[in-house]
């Protein structure tokens, strides 16, 4: 079993970024005025938003790709960056011969490249890798897509598009189209949306819907709130709007029945329509009924002043015909994260000159959330099968480490490393070995007690030697149940 608290910490100035909650919207901002410098400073002088130039901005710094999953364009978007910055590459973009394929660890890669570079982008088919990557490395590390979980540059390269086509954000109404379950991109770009105050529709291929934890997370921290197509009439292609809040104070706006609901139905022009590819590779059924954006879906009053989006690539849900549309940005959105990533990269090297992302314990979240940590031998565990903590080759590295959620109604533990939520489970004492169904040990305020073990269910409590606390009335045997 693992000492506890085995897990190097990282040198406390060291920035990551896991998740695009990990920044804050004014830290966004910054990273979009260094871009906007960079663009305005080497723009190509025929396309304007095409960096054409480079500068010498990071001459004595490497930036590593570690790619453990196929990508080109992330990849080449950022070596692109980093080569404009006048910095240097190393890459190890084929999974197939890299060390991982030997059997190492990502714990053990990341700390061994950490010395050969400033800066690491990871890629991994892995639900929460980059957050297990950023643990151990000793140098910043981005993450450029992990499993179904996030795509955050991805998503500041959306955000900037967004700006510089409607120069804000605010208000915009952004319909989401394709898969929303499978596709970190999108999972990375509501909670941003929501952030920033846009209005969500989601258009999921069916079964492809966001899923519950995200779905959650946007109603409950980015005070987002639900309208439900049953309120318009005759709106048959709106599942449900995301209408945001402008500050988490007006969420009592929402309070009443009659909310709201006249403006957004009235206002339903869309701003954006925001396609995402369909992930073959995730879905077993072949005849899929997928959504395709065309010249014929376009046509619709809703969308004649909407940008079409895609971040690419794309297998056949856009068609290429409307690639001459006004409408279309797909390529500017694309062309978009060399510079983003080249601020990115300058400010997380700290090379912007009186600019710095600020070191941050939550990110967004203002507040950080108590940690509930145990050894991966110990009690519950992520109930997401894709997550890194079942890798096998990460199980010396990893641990039963959760963010307890304290929500109004109810506690849940999200997987630090994932962040899927676990929202039934029962808590035990690992001192007095009893368990107890009547009273949750997480609800109460701080940090978790050492000797708290939270077990997916009642049996698995007893087969470990637990017993029933006195004097806690009889409840029913709780089954763990994932939130996604
Ligand atoms: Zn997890």
């Amino acid at each position: 079993m693992p000492a506890r608290n085995m897990t190097p910490r990282t040198k406390a100035s060291t920035r990551h970024l896991v998740s695009i909650n990990d920044l804050t919207n004014s830290e966004i901002e910054c990273v979009f005025d260094v871009a906007q410098a960079y663009l305005n400073e080497l723009g190509d002088r025929q396309l304007k938003y095409r960096i054409g130039r480079g500068k010498r901005v990071a001459p004595d710094s490497i930036l590593a790709t570690l790619f453990f999953e196929p990508s080109t364009r992330t990849r080449l978007s950022f070596e692109s960056a980093m080569l404009r910055l006048g910095g240097s590459i190393i890459t190890s973009a084929d999974p197939a011969t890299s060390s991982a394929a030997k059997g190492e660890s990502l714990a053990d890669s990341v700390r061994v490249v950490g010395n050969y570079a400033d800066l690491l982008v990871i890629r991994h088919p892995r639900d929460g890798a980059a957050r297990l990557a950023a643990e151990y490395a000793s140098v910043p590390v981005i993450n450029g897509g992990d499993g179904s979980h996030e795509h955050p540059t991805q998503t500041l390269c959306d955000l900037f598009t967004l700006k510089q086509k409607h120069k804000s954000i605010k208000n915009l109404k952004v319909a989401i189209s394709g898969d929303l379950k499978g596709s970190r991109t999108i999972h990375s770009f509501v909670y941003a949306l929501a952030r920033f105050g846009a209005t969500i529709e989601p258009l999921p291929a069916p079964g492809m819907e966001l899923p519950p934890h995200v779905d959650r997370r946007l109603r409950e921290e980015f005070s987002s709130k639900i309208v439900a197509r049953a309120l318009e009439q005759g709106a048959a292609s709106i599942d449900a709007l995301y209408v945001t809040a402008d500050e988490p104070h007006q969420q009592s706006l929402f309070s009443g029945p009659e909310i709201d609901y006249e403006r957004v139905v009235i206002e339903k022009k869309i701003d954006a329509v925001y396609v995402t590819r369909f992930q073959k590779e995730r879905w077993s059924e072949k005849d899929v009924s997928y959504p395709k954006i065309d010249a014929a879906f376009l046509k619709n009053a809703k969308y004649s002043q909407a940008s079409v989006m895609h971040p690419l690539p794309r297998v056949g849900e856009l068609d290429a015909a409307i690639d001459s549309d006004i409408r279309a940005i797909y390529f500017q959105q694309a062309a978009y994260g060399v510079p983003v990533r080249m601020a990115l990269i300058s400010l997380l090297l700290g090379l912007e000159r009186g600019k710095s992302l600020r070191r941050f314990e939550s990110g967004f979240q203002n507040n950080r959330l108590p940690i509930y940590d145990q050894p991966r031998s110990m009690g519950v565990q992520c109930v997401n099968p894709n997550c890194i903590v079942h890798e096998p080759s990460e199980s010396q590295y990893v641990r039963n480490k959760f963010h307890v959620v304290r929500a109004a109604h109810q506690c849940l533990l999200r997987c630090a490393y994932c962040e899927t939520d676990l929202d039934s489970f029962v808590t035990a004492n690992n001192r007095s070995k009893w368990y107890s169904h009547g009273r949750n040990l997480l609800s109460d305020a701080g940090e978790p007690s050492k000797e708290m073990l939270a077990f997916a269910t009642e049996e698995d409590a007893c087969k470990e030697g637990f017993h029933l606390r006195k004097n806690t009335r009889p409840g029913t045997a709780r089954k763990a149940t994932a939130a996604s």
